[in-house]
């Protein structure tokens, strides 16, 4: 009987032994285990086709193998995919300003303190002046997301009352947020008016009777009525709202400030807009347009932001202070006039063409072969401006192994690079890269074509 050459093969506790700094117990024990028994299996299989494998050999394995455990999961990826706003990429990339007010709040800092008479101060004191700034609403505040917005301000205004919706923008926003479902769990009642396809300031005003609390305007965010439609504008909602004395509260979701034409895309209603047509309360997202952190923003009258902010809600809505200080970093990024080069989704649009097109060239060209140039758009995309994009140009990338595979490959980068299958090829668009990040995606595209050749 020859011997089982497994025989030779070290114990589990011996590998751990020939680590350094292994604990003896707790879940560090346990992951190190996991990993020292993961190697072990692949040593024994090893091992029957006669490679042998010495202890340090065994618990080297072992260590590399831990390290990828510790790793964490949620990493920074290269977003090439020409989709500015992309909710599974994080939506919003925050700017320069932005990212180093955040490493600062997240040491101590002031955030509910008054530091001129050393008493307690509030952590909404640090962005209202921002939000009042760069909107000219009164006041504001800030919660968890603009879903959370939505709720909080039905749920204080509208609790056992009406809210009156028109059938088109009675809609699911996406993820599954649902407009009539949050007014259900709000505890205001939904009345809808008009049709899906056209609704009228006076189907409002018909609708309103002394339950009615407010009227809310949904921004159509992420889908476009086409054809015969009408809504009325915010100036004729403004008007019966003000007749008959309920509340306007304006969705607009994204939280533009800025006149989207000038960057070559079609008008985005800005809160500006909204709160000088007279909603009482607009509502819209930190992380969309706005390109700053994920963050709720109710702005408008005083007196409502200051009811909102005493409530109870507001507490359990907050947001915390590296929210606050990137927002804070953002708006005054606006306030100041230079959002397009301190805020990412800006500087983005502006981008010159000939500077995207020399870039996806020299892309093209890690490629070889298997690259070339073409001209495409990059979408806004996020549930803003729906089906809006600018003209760009990208590198396609195209061979045998097909389109999946390249893709899977150039995500399997470290960092990973992230691109969008079109007709059969990658597509990587320069538009939605930092130029800073262009050696990341020259050595993913070279990685990937060598791995498929080898
Ligand atoms: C995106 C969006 C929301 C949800 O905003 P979050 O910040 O993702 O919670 C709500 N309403 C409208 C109109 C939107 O576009």
């Amino acid at each position: 009987m020859t011997s089982d050459p497994r025989r030779g093969l070290p114990s589990v506790d011996a590998i751990l032994m020939a680590l350094p700094g292994v604990p003896r117990s707790g879940p560090g024990r346990t992951l190190a285990t996991g990993a020292a028994r993961e190697v072990l299996a692949q040593a024994r299989a090893d091992a029957l086709q006669g490679a042998a494998a010495s202890v340090e050999e065994l618990a080297s394995r072992t260590l590399s193998a831990l390290e990828q455990r510790h790793a964490p999961s949620l990493v920074k990826v290269v977003n090439a995919s020409g989709v500015i706003l992309q909710t599974n990429l994080g939506r919003a990339p925050l700017g320069r300003a932005a990212l180093a007010a955040m490493a600062d709040a997240g040491a101590y800092s002031n955030l509910e303190f008054d530091l001129p008479s050393g008493t307690r101060g509030s952590r909404h004191d640090h962005v209202r002046e921002a939000i009042r700034l760069a909107t000219g609403a009164e006041d504001g505040l800030v919660v968890n997301n603009n879903a959370a917005a939505l709720f909080m301000v039905l749920q204080v205004f509208g609790q056992g009352r009406q809210v009156i919706v028109s059938r088109g923008q009675a809609v699911e926003i996406g993820g599954g947020f649902r407009i009539p479902d949050v007014l259900r769990q709000s505890g205001a009642q939904l009345v809808e008016v008009g049709t899906t396809n056209r609704t009228y300031a006076s189907d409002y005003d018909a609708a309103i009777t002394a339950d009615t609390a407010a009227i809310l305007r949904v921004h159509p965010s992420n889908f476009q009525v086409v054809g015969f439609t009408a809504e009325p504008s915010l100036d004729e909602l403004a008007e019966v709202a003000r007749t008959k004395g309920v509340l306007l509260i304006d969705d607009l979701g994204s939280g533009c400030l800025v006149e989207t034409r000038a960057y070559g895309l079609v008008h985005e209603p800005t809160v500006q807009e909204s709160l000088s047509a007279g909603a009482h309360l607009a509502l819209f997202s930190g992380d969309k347009l706005l390109g700053g952190p994920q963050c709720g923003i109710i702005a408008g009258r005083g007196e409502l932001v200051a009811e909102l902010r005493r409530h109870p809600l507001a507490r359990a809505l907050r947001v915390d202070k590296v929210t606050i200080a990137a927002l804070n970093a953002t708006l005054m990024q606006y306030v100041a006039g230079g959002q397009d080069t301190g805020v990412p989704v800006w500087e983005m649009l502006r981008r010159d063409p000939a500077a995207l097109r020399r870039r996806a060239r020299r892309w093209a060209r890690a490629a070889g072969e298997a690259g070339a140039i073409v001209s495409s758009t990059t979408m806004v995309g996020g549930g803003s401006l729906p089906g809006q994009g600018v003209p760009t140009w990208c590198a396609e990338i195209r061979h045998s192994a097909g389109a999946d595979a390249l893709a899977r490959g150039l995500r399997e980068h470290q960092p990973p690079v992230i691109g969008r299958i079109e007709n059969g090829s990658v597509l990587l668009d320069p538009r939605t890269v930092d130029p800073s990040e262009d050696r990341l995606v020259e050595a993913g595209v070279t990685r990937v074509l060598r791995q498929l050749a080898g």
